[in-house]
């Protein structure tokens, strides 16, 4: 058992957490990262968008991260089997490159800037004295004392329980989200093609390399149950009801494992408390249909290292410059997971989604948003 003490410890090391010890690291923080998992995770995420590369390019990573990764420009979507819309990327597109990935190259980064993981680690205790969090207790008996806090921890996060931060989590009740990878089928190779119905289904299918394929289904609780728990052969009949020119990938839909997906939005009422503050899925979650969570993580972790280094171990002026420049990061949250829920919402209405649909949001992120009207 063993007490040490750090200029930032991060609990949780996903994207958000990886990156943020890679950029303190860079600049010469001692950071320590405490994983409750034997590795970085697995995840559901694969697609990268222009800001969040926009970000990786800024600290010089998009060359590794690019380099094994597919780059795609045209999504192609369909409303009862007819293509309605193509939304187009302009400059090089969005990367596909899964989630566990993407963080294994950023956390093997982080080893060449001295930060340190803990793994099989999780935190038992966190010691909070006058709005302050003095000590972190690990499972393993350790201690951990830290000038700043991080809450990376995901969307069950401990350390936003234990700073008592007001959260509302709204589950997507009506979509139901499954998953598989299979193998890589021509049309599949071709375009990103994704499929609503007006009988409340979606399907998407996109490759993740060369040999294969992920497929998400979304579809109403009352048909999971039928089609999932009671046996798949049905899955087909539904899904050639509107999935029309992707008939090649069916047959490897039927044995594929489809894993089940826990899907909500959460929405916080405040990001930080003293000297310690939440980041990525700990402080907001939306609607996977925006593929923005990640780009927005990276912005934040970029932010919240410019912030931490600025305040140069000061409290007073760290809670201060939280309150200044990482707290006005949820009006920029809450517009991407109100449009989240708007696309949950409308999909299963052809005209109500093309209006619900914001191409500013959906390639560019935020910067464009605010720039546009609506
Ligand atoms: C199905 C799905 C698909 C998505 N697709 C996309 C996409 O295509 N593009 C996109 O940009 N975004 C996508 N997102 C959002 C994206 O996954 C998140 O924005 C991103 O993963 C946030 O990273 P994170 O580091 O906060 O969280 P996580 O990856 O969840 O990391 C949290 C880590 O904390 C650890 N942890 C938890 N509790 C403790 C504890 N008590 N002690 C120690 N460690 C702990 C966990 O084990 C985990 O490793 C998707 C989300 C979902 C659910």
């Amino acid at each position: 058992m063993a007490t040490t003490s750090c200029d930032v410890a991060i609990v949780g090391a996903g994207l958000g957490g990886c990156f943020l010890a890679l950029l303190l690291g860079r600049r010469g923080r001692h950071v320590v990262v405490v994983e409750q998992a034997p590795s970085v995770p697995s995840g559901g995420a694969d697609f990268l968008k222009p800001p969040g590369l926009r970000v990786l390019a800024r600290h010089g990573m998009a060359h590794l991260i690019e380099r094994h990764g597919l780059r795609r420009d045209v999504i192609r979507y369909y409303h009862d089997g007819e293509p309605i819309k193509e939304c187009r990327f302009p400059d090089g597109g969005f990367l596909i490159r899964p989630y566990r990935e993407l963080v294994e190259l950023i956390y093997a980064s982080c080893a060449m800037e001295g930060v340190e993981f803990r793994f099989d680690a999780s935190i038992d205790d966190i010691v909070i004295e006058d709005g302050h969090v003095e000590e972190l207790a690990l499972s393993n008996g350790d201690r951990l004392r830290a000038g700043v806090v991080i809450g990376a921890d995901g969307t069950k996060s401990a350390v936003r329980e234990a700073l008592g931060i007001e959260q509302r989590t709204m589950p997507y009740e009506r979509l139901l989200m499954r998953v598989a990878t299979v193998p890589l089928s021509a049309s599949v190779a071709q375009l990103n093609r994704l499929y609503f119905s007006s009988e409340g289904w979606l399907a998407y299918l996109y490759p993740i390399n060369q040999d294969q394929a992920r497929v998400f289904v979304g579809l109403p609780p009352e048909d999971d149950k039928e089609i999932f728990q009671d046996g798949i052969p049905a899955l087909l009949d539904e899904l050639k009801k509107f999935v029309t020119d992707s008939s090649d990938a069916f047959d490897f839909l039927q044995p594929a494992t489809w894993q089940r997906i826990k899907v909500s939005s959460l929405r916080l009422s405040a990001y930080h408390k003293g000297n310690a503050a939440l980041l990525g899925s700990a402080a907001f979650a939306c609607h996977p249909m925006t593929g923005m969570g990640m780009s927005y993580t990276l912005h934040d972790a970029e932010l919240l290292a410019d912030v931490i280094c600025a305040a140069g171990g000061d409290h007073e002026l760290l809670d201060r410059l939280l309150y200044a420049r990482y707290e006005p990061r949820r009006h920029a949250h809450r517009q991407l997971i109100d449009y989240g829920d708007a696309l949950a919402a409308t999909f299963r209405d052809r005209d109500a989604y093309l209006a619900a649909f914001r191409p500013d949001l959906h390639v560019h992120g935020e910067a464009a948003a605010a720039l546009l009207p609506g």
